[in-house]
């Protein structure tokens, strides 16, 4: 075990098919402090400290795909050995645990060093197709960047961030993934509503997955230490660890490595605005530099459409991190991120071209939605103005986003009516009063689709392919919830099994498709979430 003298834990050997290099570590420089005593890390990367023991852990919940891409069977995955490596009581040979050094701006504001408070990474390395992989626990005890928190997660929370991750991956858009969930069997206080109630809630562990838990923050803070050194070498390893088809060098291969993360912001975001997801803490240290979507905390999914909706009771005031600014914040991000990197440059138009990239990529991407959502072969300047008025009448009118769409997909243009999205509506008085807007929007609809002359089957197949059926609508996942604490776990494996295939009609499971309950409106989790987690 070389993560110091005063670090141990029992080693247990558990078969998989990772190769593990840990790279990062063997690479950047180190925090010569092990352990978790809170301190500013300066200098460093990263700093070796161990999970925190728990009292009883037990797997409530697995990923099959990740499971078997890592190459854990499903006699390794049910033995008290891999809850004891994933609840954080021990290690498999090869691993490395270390918590990384990252700021951020927070809300808009430069928050000084964050870090990883309460994830820690076991290792990284190689599985048998050669695809990176990093294992991180989230829950996992105190870092040297807890703060003054205590570096656990709750149940409610961790279910949410299984669920959401893996739902993320099935609907097609970049995320983080999640391998597993194990209880603690500890308790956590936390006061969730911030009202001086503190209650003790079961705690969990998350294992995550990804590529690289790299961050913008990660670059921000040794920028805004002016440490220029350790900046240059962070990049460089960025570049050639997690972007190895990039070539060239100096400022042009720097510029290419900004463009692409400019790319993949803009994909992962423009995935986000299809389906209906709103991040809830946008801020720089939950940005990843892969473009995946990172740090499911006070997250929402659209239930009625409404691009001023957050689902973050810490965001309610100025709403920055509405559904509909998604698009923006990122680019504002995206400028954070290229402040950091602007010492590596000579000139600043390699940045701001970056950043135009960024917006026209995600303007190309928007159309491409409008397009596809619609079901048409592509999207005119009519066709956006066409998609501007439906978002009009269906925030006005209070209709599902999700059940909108899909429904929309199975309209007769030879007797167009509204009855394919009944199920839609919240409120029917409200649907009553916009009837004629529905109406006339719908005929310039058929009008537009008979002009593009296509097969009905062909829009259909379009839209069923972006349009989901199923989406861990918040309701959802609280009801999940709700049956953990109970202590039933099997509703967590019932809807995962029905998100890994979101674009399909999955008949006898419909219950899961259906809009957001009359009880769920106002209830805490289903409709706001606070970052207490
Ligand atoms: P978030 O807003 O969840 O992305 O977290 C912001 C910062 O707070 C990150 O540095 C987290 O690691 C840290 N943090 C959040 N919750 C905890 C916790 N329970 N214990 C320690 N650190 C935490
Ligand atoms: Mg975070």
């Amino acid at each position: 075990m070389s993560a110091g003298p005063d670090m141990r834990l029992p080693e247990v050997a558990l078969e998989h098919a990772l190769r593990f290099d840990n790279r990062l570590v063997r690479r950047l420089p180190a925090d010569p402090e092990t352990g978790p005593r809170r301190r500013q890390v300066e200098g460093a990367v990263w700093s070796p400290v161990l999970p925190t023991p728990v009292a009883a852990p037990r797997l409530i919940a697995h990923s099959a795909e990740m499971a078997a891409a890592l190459g854990f069977d499903e006699a390794t995955i049910l033995s008290p050995a891999f809850a004891e490596v994933f609840g954080g009581n021990a290690l498999m040979p090869g691993l490395m645990p270390y918590a990384s050094n990252y700021g951020g701006h927070q809300f808009g504001h430069w928050a000084g060093q964050l870090g990883d408070g309460r994830a820690i990474t076991l290792g990284e390395g190689t599985d048998a197709s050669g695809q990176r992989w990093e294992l991180q626990l989230k829950g996992a005890g105190p870092t040297p960047y807890s703060r003054t928190a205590d570096g656990r997660a709750v149940l409610r929370s961790s279910i949410r961030e299984f669920l959401c991750s893996e739902a993320m991956h099935h609907l097609g858009i970049p995320t983080t993934r999640a391998l597993s969930l194990v209880a603690t069997g500890d308790a956590v206080v936390r006061d969730m509503f911030y009202d001086g109630r503190a209650a003790a809630e079961p705690g969990a562990i998350v294992c995550r997955v990804a590529p690289s838990f790299i961050r913008f923050g990660h670059f921000e803070l040794p920028y805004a230490r002016g440490d220029v050194a350790l900046l240059r070498r962070l990049v460089d390893f960025t570049i050639a660890r997690d972007f190895p088809h990039l070539s060239g060098e100096g400022e042009s291969l720097y510029a290419d490595w900004f463009a692409e993360v400019c790319t993949r912001t803009a994909v992962m975001v423009a995935g986000w605005m299809r389906v209906g997801f709103v991040h809830g803490v946008m801020n720089t240290d939950n940005m990843s530099i892969l473009g995946l979507t990172i740090d499911y905390g006070p997250y929402g999914w659209v239930d009625d459409f409404d691009p001023d909706w957050t689902p973050n009771t810490t965001d309610a005031q100025g709403r920055r991190y509405r559904f509909g600014w998604q698009p923006r914040i990122a680019h504002w991000n995206l400028g954070r991120l290229a402040q950091a990197l602007s010492p590596l440059f000579a000139d600043v138009a390699p940045l701001q071209a970056g950043l135009d990239t960024y917006a026209s990529t995600y303007a190309a991407l928007d159309r491409r939605n409008i397009a596809a959502k619609l079901g048409l072969a592509e999207a005119g300047d009519a066709d956006v103005g066409l998609m501007q008025r439906l978002h009009g009448v269906l925030q006005a009118g209070e209709v599902d986003m999700t059940l909108f769409f899909r429904g929309l997909a199975d309209l007769d243009t030879r007797a167009p009516s509204l009855d394919v999205v009944a199920d839609a509506f919240y409120d029917a008085d409200k649907r009553d009063a916009l009837a004629a807007e529905f109406e006339a929007w719908l005929q310039a609809y058929v009008a537009r689709i008979e002009a593009g002359g296509e097969p009905a089957e062909l829009r259909r197949q379009r839209m069923r392919a972006v349009n989901p059926r199923y989406v861990p609508r918040n309701y959802l996942a609280q009801q999940v919830i709700d049956a953990a604490t109970r202590g039933d776990v099997a509703p967590i494996g019932e809807l995962l099994e029905v998100l890994r295939r979101p674009y399909d009609d999955q008949p006898g499971l419909e219950r899961f498709a259906a809009r957001r309950p009359e009880w769920a409106r106002t209830k805490a989790g289903c409709s706001m979430l606070s970052c207490s987690s």
